[in-house]
């Protein structure tokens, strides 16, 4: 059987899944081709097993990068808070925990997570 896609996912982890959702929403036929048992196998390890999902306080001077302005134009058009809206959206309980700082100048860093274990968004 031959599958004819628009586009192909090299990885399933949180990044190409979320890549492939957005696809799905443009119309596009999406295939994920994943290497490992299942899909977003970090995703589930991720805080502890509770899926600690954003960083209420991340900049783009957080990230280093041979571009910085990548992460400006990146983080300015999704915004942790769109994620949290995404999740919410779908029911998924969240709960916000202080929990690191990063340098001594940087303020601490406030992580939103799944309050629920085994938490899943449908697609
Ligand atoms: C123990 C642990 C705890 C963590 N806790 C947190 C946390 O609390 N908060 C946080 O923000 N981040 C945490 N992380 C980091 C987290 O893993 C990343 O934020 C996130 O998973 C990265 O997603 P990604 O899609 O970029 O990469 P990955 O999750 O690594 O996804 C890449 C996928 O591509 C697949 N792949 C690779 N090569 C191929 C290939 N050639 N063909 C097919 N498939 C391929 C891999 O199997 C994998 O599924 C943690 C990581 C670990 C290991």
């Amino acid at each position: 059987m031959i599958h004819s896609f628009d586009a192909l996912i090299l990885g399933g982890g949180a990044a190409g899944l979320m890549c492939a959702i957005e696809a799905g929403k443009r119309g596009r036929r999406v295939a994920v081709l994943e290497h490992a048992d299942r899909l977003g196998k970090k995703i589930l390890i991720s805080g502890g097993g509770r899926c600690n999902f954003t960083n209420l306080h991340c900049r783009p001077e957080n990230f280093f990068s041979s571009n910085p302005h990548f992460a400006k134009s990146a983080l300015a058009r999704y915004t942790p808070a769109d994620f949290i809206a995404l999740v919410e959206k779908h029911g998924i309980p969240t709960t916000k925990k202080l929990w690191a700082s990063f340098s001594a100048t940087a303020p601490p860093a406030t992580s939103s997570r799944c309050s629920k274990p085994n938490a899943a968004m449908p697609t």
